[in-house]
């Protein structure tokens, strides 16, 4: 990442010889090429790869590869939602939603997915491998078996959401659940790979972080290329964080843009081994024991965390974390906008406001949060929510199921008595 060090693009490393730490890919970008005309022109394209919201990006994303080795569903063109309601719960003047939710199999990892599979399509390598708390699964699952590779997947023991699990075996992976938690899992598919030369699909891949990388230049366009004050994002494996600040450096290298947003990143007060970090200087990680509703960022040892310090000295970035409670109101919050997302995606809501009342994101600014999954992926955690069923966490905005005979007058009867929701 920072030794200098360079390898071929088609050999299969994830760790630098020389210093161990996780590879960047470094492009030669055609600047002469790549400009904001380019990526407008193509908004709308009905042409593969470009009618991706990755692809799009092709020259910042992978510039060499041939159009007919790119795995694509096409994923991103993802909304994003002007929100002055919740902007208003948050304390901020404006606040956008990038729904990243509403990528082909429910969250952001397509985007990263993407640029894995057409990295292993590119290799010619006949099996793909993750471990995951779900959403990696779901699309690793999904691409491998549109690229017709084998899918190899770990699942922790607990609490795997309904939804990913139920995608991971629709789509015909090899799926696996192990008697670990995600971090003991991580390190296994790197053993197993090693051993059994199957590709991993983690994000100690760096063509999954090219892909991702797209979220923030998606965002961009669709602000018409005007920064926004901060960008707000749920820190687990730390992935994301570190493509966003790879994205951001370079997009203000390219002169794309003319000033780096800061970066926030909010990870839940049961898995915030960063923030601890944070908290010390980011002098080094110590790993701890993750336990969190927000099921996505249950991770207690994140590869990332020497990509997501660099991302954060980029953007003069800051670390802030949100109890589950914080979590589940702001899950509620942003579902009963019609919005919706599962619960890790809500620490950007719940972390904005936060970050605002401490008066680190100041009232006047303009914030982006991101939504990183689907509603639909555990629809248990809603449901406990909204029924009072969670174990300490009050459901101060909760939308009860009301039951009645089939009469009129029983219907009438709630019509008439309930309270509306506001
Ligand atoms: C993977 C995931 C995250 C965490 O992203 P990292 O890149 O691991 O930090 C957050 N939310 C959802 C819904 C995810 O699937």
């Amino acid at each position: 990442m920072d030794c200098g060090q360079q390898y071929p693009v088609d050999r299969i490393i994830y760790v630098c010889e020389t210093c161990g730490g996780l590879l960047d890919v470094c492009h030669d970008f055609d600047a002469a090429r790549i400009s904001r005309e380019l990526f407008d022109q193509r908004l709308g394209s009905l042409q593969t790869p470009y009618r991706s919201g990755v692809w799009r990006y092709k020259e910042l994303v992978y510039p060499a590869v041939p159009d007919d080795q790119i795995v694509s569903r096409p994923e991103g063109n993802t909304n994003l939602y002007h929100s002055p309601t919740l902007a208003k719960w948050a304390g901020v003047k404006t606040l956008y939603l990038k729904h990243e939710g509403e990528n082909p199999t429910g969250s952001f990892k397509d985007r990263g997915m993407t640029g894995g599979l057409t990295q292993a399509r590119v290799l010619g390598v006949q099996r793909v491998a993750c471990a995951s708390t779900g959403n990696t699964s779901a699309s690793l699952a999904a691409y491998a078996a549109f690229a017709g590779i084998e899918g190899i997947v770990f699942f922790q023991n607990r609490q795997i959401a309904l939804g990913k699990l139920a995608q991971a075996v629709a789509y015909g992976a090899t799926c696996i659940q192990v008697n670990a938690d995600f971090d003991r899992n991580m390190t296994l598919v790197r053993e197993v790979a090693d051993t059994l030369g199957i590709y991993v699909l983690n994000s100690v891949n760096p063509f999954r972080l090219e892909g991702q990388k797209t979220i923030i230049i998606e965002t961009l366009q669709q602000l018409r290329w005007q920064v926004p004050d901060w960008i707000v994002v749920p820190g687990g494996n730390l992935g994301n964080s570190s493509a966003f600040g790879k994205a951001l450096h370079e997009l203000h290298e390219l002169g794309l843009i003319d000033r780096l947003p800061r970066l926030a990143i909010v990870q839940a007060e049961g898995a915030n081994p960063l923030y601890r970090s944070y908290e010390h200087g980011l002098n080094g990680l110590e790993p701890v024991h993750a336990e969190t509703i927000a099921t996505a960022i249950k991770i207690g040892n994140p590869v990332n965390y020497a990509k997501a310090v660099r991302a954060l000295r980029w953007t003069d970035g800051v670390v802030e974390q949100v109890s589950d409670q914080e979590i589940m109101d702001a899950k509620a919050l942003i579902d009963r906008q019609g919005i919706g997302c599962e619960p890790a995606s809500a620490c950007s809501l719940a972390g904005t406001a936060k970050l605002v009342s401490k008066g680190i994101i100041r009232q006047g600014e303009t914030v982006v949060g991101i939504l990183t999954g689907h509603i639909l992926k555990d629809p248990e955690a809603t449901i406990q929510y909204h029924s009072g069923t969670l174990a300490d966490i009050e459901s101060a905005y909760s939308n009860a199921l009301h039951q009645a005979e089939p009469s009129l007058e029983a219907i009438s009867q709630i019509l008439e008595t309930r309270q509306a929701v506001s």
